[in-house]
């Protein structure tokens, strides 16, 4: 039986939101794509945490889920089918207002928003890290791609402060709470009013409701090297979201996944290809054309080339990503044996079969006994 939702989280039926967030959070931050790349397992224990917190998170659909159960419920089409979605489609999702990757990747990178925001030092911008699907072609020849990023920069009506930062009235500044100590540990409980930053946000700013930056969507061209495998990771300085107070702005990172080809299966640099031979062919040696990225090569088969054997082409695999050159090219001979009907070929056959004794069963079988 598929796990319910609160198991996935490892959350108690009665969990309050909190909970259930702070529960989200932590596994997603363990198995976000982005963090796991090439890593299927990972991928899909996201899509099933994640399922779970946009049902449990809402609390009409939670009700309606504690109420028809799991089973029923999933069934009924309530929850949302994750399993289609790429975490490309994730990286823009947004639940009840809670934009998890932000979210996730604030704790990830350092803070971004909130308080953190509201200080006067000059901080880096974060660094955004962008999924592409790439054509396996592209990754042999590389490309040219333009994608719409969306990027944080500076709210150009405040500045970038969110408004006027001030000394905090309750604290004078420093942060600690003036009632008393903690009992358990002496230390001083840190000042409700500003969060322990001393600091608050005055005359928030409209046009960014206090968070110093708008989202902005601009198309950009980017440039995919050829050679990239699923995960490898592309830089662009200074295309990720807008430094402080004219820090530097952060990096782009554009994640590549390569779409699988439907005949070149690739390991690491090398490419392997599946190429059918008939009997004839293999018992008799011949020059086959063989299909490679860049182009057929002929190459020669000997006689009594065997089902599976392979023959190297070499440089004629992946383009190496870092070093230049090439893997090489491995061609997968796959012997075809027809069924032979006509009697006159079945004797011919048969007579052969009487020259070219190649088969020692015996000798199998001695080693069979036990
Ligand atoms: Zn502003
Ligand atoms: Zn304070």
């Amino acid at each position: 039986m598929a796990k319910n939702y609160y198991e996935i989280l490892g959350i108690d039926k009665n969990a309050t939101k909190d909970e259930i967030k702070k529960a989200y959070r932590k596994l997603a931050r363990k198995y976000h794509p982005d963090i796991n790349p090439n890593n299927k397992e990972a991928e899909n224990k996201f899509k099933e945490i994640s399922e779970a917190y946009a049902v449990l998170s809402d609390p009409e659909k939670r009700k309606q889920y504690d109420q028809m159960g799991h089973d029923a419920f999933t069934q009924s089409g309530k929850g949302y089918d994750y399993s289609n979605v790429n975490f490309e489609d994730f990286r823009n999702f947004n639940f009840e207002g809670f934009d998890i990757f932000d979210d996730i990747f604030s704790d990830l990178f350092g803070g971004r928003g909130g308080r953190s925001r509201r200080t006067d030092r000059p901080s880096k911008g974060e660094d955004i890290y962008y999924s592409v699907q790439i054509p396996f072609a592209d990754a042999v020849k590389g490309n040219y791609y333009e994608i719409n990023l969306s990027r944080h920069v500076n709210c150009k009506s405040c500045g970038g402060s969110g408004g006027d930062v001030v000394t905090c009235p309750a604290c004078g500044g420093k942060g600690v709470s003036s009632e008393g100590r903690d009992s358990i540990f002496g230390f001083g409980r840190p000042c409700p009013k500003c969060g322990g930053q001393g600091k608050i946000l005055t005359n928030v700013c409209t046009s960014c409701k206090g968070n110093g930056f708008v989202q902005k969507t601009e198309k950009i061209k980017i440039k995919i090297p050829a050679g990239v495998d699923n995960g490898s990771k592309v830089r662009i300085t200074g295309k990720g979201h807008e430094g402080r107070n004219n820090a530097p702005a952060g990096d782009l990172y554009i994640v590549t996944k390569i779409i699988p080809h439907e005949l070149y299966e690739r390991k690491g640099n090398n490419l392997y290809v599946n190429v059918d031979v008939d009997m004839f062919e293999a018992a008799l040696g011949e020059k086959i054309s063989v299909p490679t990225p860049y182009g057929a090569v002929n190459i020669n088969i000997p006689a009594g080339t065997q089902p599976d054997q392979k023959f190297r082409l070499r440089n004629k695999g992946m383009p190496k990503l870092k070093g230049g050159g090439h893997g090489d090219l491995y061609v997968v001979i796959k012997v075809k044996i027809p069924q032979v009907a006509v009697e006159n070929d079945r004797a011919a056959l048969k007579e052969m079969k009487n020259h070219y004794d190649i088969v020692n069963r015996q000798k199998i079988m001695q080693k069979g006994k036990l």
